[in-house]
C-alpha cells in the first residue's frame, strides 16, 4: 500500500535534484548574474543517495526522475543510474536535462539503466536561444537530443516553457520539429516558482491559449483523456501527432500530486511551493537504519497538506513568489536548488 497523505494522494514520484549547478542561466528560472549554491561537503554522495532512494522504493514509489540544476553537470552521473538501477522494487528511472552535455554521455546512461529523457528546449533560433540561457548551446542540445535516440532511448520528451514576447510564435515550429525527431513536446506553462524574479502574469502564455493557437495552425486537437498523476494535459493533432500542456499556473493540479522533492544536499520537499523541508542528509549521516530513514519519510508524507500552485493561483495580485534578498539566504528556494 503506498504512503497517502491527508488529501488521499500517494507518494508515487520522487524527483532527486543531483547538482544545484547549472550551465546555463534561462530567464525564467535562474535570470540573475550571481548566485549562492550548496556547499559541495553537503552534497550527498552516491552511496548516501542510494540509501536514500531505497527508502523511498520501501514507501512504493514508482518514479524517480533524476533533475538539477543540470544533472549532467554531476560527475559519473551514470555511477549513480547504475546503483538506482539495482534497487527493488526496481523504479522507473527518467531524467531531465537541458541536453547540453547529453551527445557524450546518453549511451553510458541508456547502458546504466536510465529509462526514459526529457530534453527541455524552448527555441530553435540560435541567437534566440542565446537570448533565453544566457549561452550559446543550441547545436549542442539538438546534438544531444540526436544521440538520445541513437542510444536507444524510445518515448524521449522535449519540454518547452513558453514566454510571451520571447518563444511565443515558435509554437508550430517546435510541434514539426518535435515530430521529425520523434519525440513528444509538451509546453510548459512560465511558473511564478522561487528564483523565478522576473517572473510577470503578463509573460504567462496560458494553456488555453496555447491550444487555441495550436488549433489556428495544425487543425482540432482532441484531449486524450484522464492522465492520472502526470502533470500533462495530453492532445492528438489529427496527422498522428501527440502533444502536451502543462498548466501549472492557470490549471493546477495539486489534487492528484504525487510528487516528492530531494534536493542535492538531503532536503526533501512536499511541494515545489513548499518551505518545510525534512533533513534526510542529517538522518543519513547520523547512521539511521533504512526502515527508520522509511518512517521519518512517510510521516512527513502522512500530514502533508500542500498545495501550492493552487494557493497561487487563487491570488489575486500574484508577483514573484520571493524577492531575490530572500532567495540568496535561502537557496533551498530556488528551482534549480529544489529541482523542477
Ligand atoms: N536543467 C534541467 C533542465 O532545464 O531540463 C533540469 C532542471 S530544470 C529546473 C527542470 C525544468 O524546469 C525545465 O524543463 C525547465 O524549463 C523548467 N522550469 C524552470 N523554471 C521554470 C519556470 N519558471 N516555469 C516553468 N518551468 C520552469
Ligand atoms: Fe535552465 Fe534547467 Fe538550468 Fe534552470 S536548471 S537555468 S531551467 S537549464
Ligand atoms: Fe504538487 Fe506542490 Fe506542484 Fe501542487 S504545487 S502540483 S502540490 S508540487
Amino acid at each position: 500500500m503506498p504512503t497517502r497523505d491527508p488529501l488521499g494522494r500517494p507518494l508515487g514520484a520522487l524527483r532527486i535534484s543531483v547538482t544545484d549547478r547549472c550551465n546555463l542561466r534561462c530567464g525564467y528560472c535562474m535570470p540573475e548574474d550571481a548566485y549562492e549554491f550548496l556547499p559541495h561537503r553537503e552534497v550527498l554522495r552516491f552511496e548516501e543517495l542510494a540509501t536514500v532512494a531505497r527508502a523511498f522504493a520501501a514507501l512504493g514509489v514508482e518514479k524517480l526522475r533524476l533533475t538539477g540544476g543540470e544533472p549532467l553537470l554531476r560527475r559519473d552521473l551514470p555511477e549513480l543510474v547504475r546503483l538506482l538501477a539495482v534497487i527493488e522494487p526496481r523504479f522507473e528511472l527518467a531524467l531531465t536535462t537541458n541536453g547540453v552535455l547529453l551527445a557524450p554521455l546518453a549511451s553510458s546512461l541508456r547502458q546504466a539503466g536510465l529509462d526514459r529523457v526529457t530534453v527541455s528546449l524552448d527555441t530553435l533560433d540560435r541567437s534566440r536561444f542565446v537570448a533565453m540561457t544566457r549561452r550559446d548551446a543550441l547545436d549542442d542540445v539538438l546534438r544531444g537530443l540526436a544521440a538520445a535516440r541513437d542510444a536507444g532511448f524510445s518515448a524521449i520528451k522535449i519540454d518547452s516553457v513558453v514566454v510571451r514576447g520571447q518563444n511565443d510564435d515558435e509554437l508550430g515550429s517546435l510541434l514539426e520539429f518535435a515530430r521529425r525527431a520523434g519525440a513528444e513536446l509538451r509546453f510548459i506553462e512560465y511558473m511564478d516558482v522561487g528564483g523565478a524574479t522576473h517572473w510577470r502574469p503578463d509573460a504567462v502564455v496560458s494553456a488555453a491559449e496555447i491550444l487555441s493557437r495550436v488549433e489556428r495552425t495544425h487543425g482540432p486537437a482532441t484531449a486524450l483523456g484522464d492522465r492520472g498523476a502526470a502533470p500533462a494535459e495530453r492532445y492528438l493533432l489529427a496527422d498522428g501527432t501527440v502533444f502536451g500542456v502543462i498548466a501549472s499556473t492557470t490549471r493546477p493540479f495539486c489534487r492528484a500530486c504525487d510528487r516528492g522533492r530531494l534536493t542535492a544536499d538531503g532536503q526533501f520537499f512536499t511541494c515545489l511551493y513548499g518551505r518545510e523541508k525534512l533533513d534526510l542528509r542529517a538522518a543519513v549521516r547520523d547512521g539511521v537504519t533504512d526502515e527508520e530513514l522509511a518512517y521519518l519519510v512517510a510521516a512527513r508524507w502522512q500530514v502533508r497538506s500542500d498545495r501550492g500552485a493552487e494557493l497561487r493561483a487563487s491570488l489575486a495580485d500574484r508577483a514573484p513568489l520571493v524577492p531575490l534578498s530572500a532567495l540568496r539566504r535561502d537557496p533551498h528556494l530556488e528551482m534549480h536548488t529544489r529541482g523542477g
